[in-house]
């Protein structure tokens, strides 16, 4: 076994705490990545305080991976020592049923491992990436083509680079969609990036007026104050697509208003309480859909990482140390981030 520095969370309370815990020895199949960088997702937080009423205890969190490969098993192909490499959201799948056949191994019919608080195939409990190594098997290891001096910055497309472009590019968002994306926090941004990037035209809706020039700098061609119902009224019926990163129940009717016939609504925010019912109307009269998605696939993963380090995509980080998250989760409740944060693992 190996040993490693994490920092864990004891109970739905208590504040994050240093924790040690023990990574299996590499086998065949394995690489062992030493951590340089996490991102802090909404998601590790619902997670630490038992939000969705499913943690095990001691939790690890952290599924926005990047290191440096250090230990390879004898059967691993394509990585070796000294390798920049990534993980994200999961660390295994069945490989049997037909999602992972698929390629879609989020849906795996018999339950993917996630890569915390994953313990799916009658294992133990998975750590995350609030540590300092972490070892996974090689099919769920993702290379990282992007520049050195922008490792920190590439972590959060792990998730929230990966839960946007995904529907994304499955709802066929590109040049000539109009695409909301509500919501500017770690998601939304990235969302407003890649929607840009495939080229889109993008509207941004915001709660906080404060961010109107970052939306535009990221790629919006127009934001919307999503409080202020004439700027709402003056868009209804005209978009394609609007990707819902919001991580709080909400009205959705607003937004589903905005869609044009035919047009999708997909929800990625997983807030631990039910949005309020929509009104049937909004969606039969236009024969709008109200859809969801969970994150993307291991090969699209990394179909877009290679995207992203095509078009110079990173995110738009505030860098941060490790003893610094619980103040960043209260931060993170708040909106107060620009627009993710990325733990700094040398500072464990
Ligand atoms: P985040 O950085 O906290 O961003 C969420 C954004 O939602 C905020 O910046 C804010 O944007 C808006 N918001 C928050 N509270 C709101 C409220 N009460 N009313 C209206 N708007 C509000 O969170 P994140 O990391 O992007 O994650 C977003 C959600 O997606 C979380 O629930 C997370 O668990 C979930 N998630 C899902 C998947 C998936 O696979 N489906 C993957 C990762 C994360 P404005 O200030 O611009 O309004
Ligand atoms: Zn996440």
């Amino acid at each position: 076994m190996i040993k490693a520095k994490a920092y864990a969370a004891r109970d739905e309370r208590s504040p994050l705490a240093p924790f040690q815990l023990e990574r299996r020895t590499p086998g065949a199949e394995d690489v062992q990545i030493d951590i340089l960088y996490c991102g802090v997702c909404h998601s590790d937080l619902h997670t630490a305080r038992n939000e969705w009423k499913n943690t095990l205890y001691p939790s690890v969190p952290g599924h926005e991976i990047v290191g440096r490969v250090v230990a390879v098993g004898s059967s691993v192909k394509n990585f070796k020592v000294g390798d920049l490499a990534g993980v994200g959201c999961m660390v295994d799948s069945c490989g049997r049923c037909p999602s992972c056949a698929e390629g879609e191994e989020q849906y795996c019919e018999n339950g993917f491992t996630a890569t915390y608080n994953g313990p799916v195939f009658g294992g133990e409990n998975t750590f995350g990436g609030y540590a300092q190594t972490i070892v996974v098997k090689q099919s769920f290891v993702l290379h990282i083509k992007h520049e050195l001096k922008d490792l920190a910055a590439v972590s959060p497309l792990l998730c929230a680079g990966i839960t946007t472009y995904s529907p994304l590019r499955h709802w066929k968002v590109g040049p000539g969609t109009k695409v909301g994306i509500v919501g500017l926090g770690g998601l939304g941004h990235m969302g407003v990036k890649i929607a840009h990037a495939l080229g889109a035209h993008v509207v941004l809706f915001t709660t906080s007026p404060k961010k109107t020039e970052d939306g535009k700098r990221l790629g919006a061609d127009e934001v919307c104050i999503s409080t202020d119902l004439e700027q709402m009224a003056a868009r209804a019926g005209t978009l394609d697509f609007i990707l819902n990163t919001v991580a709080a129940p909400h009205q959705l009717d607003p937004y589903l208003q905005l869609l044009k016939r035919d047009g999708t609504m997909t929800l990625v925010g997983a807030p631990a309480d039910p949005h309020p019912a929509t009104e049937v109307f909004n969606l039969i009269f236009k024969r709008r859909q109200l859809a969801g998605s969970l994150i993307g696939g291991v090969r699209e993963t990394q179909e877009m990482l290679d995207f992203c380090a095509q078009h110079g995509i990173v995110s738009d980080i505030e860098m941060i140390r490790m003893d610094y998250i619980n103040q960043a989760y209260e931060r993170m409740l708040k909106s107060d981030v620009k627009y993710r944060f990325v733990i700094d693992m040398a500072t464990i």
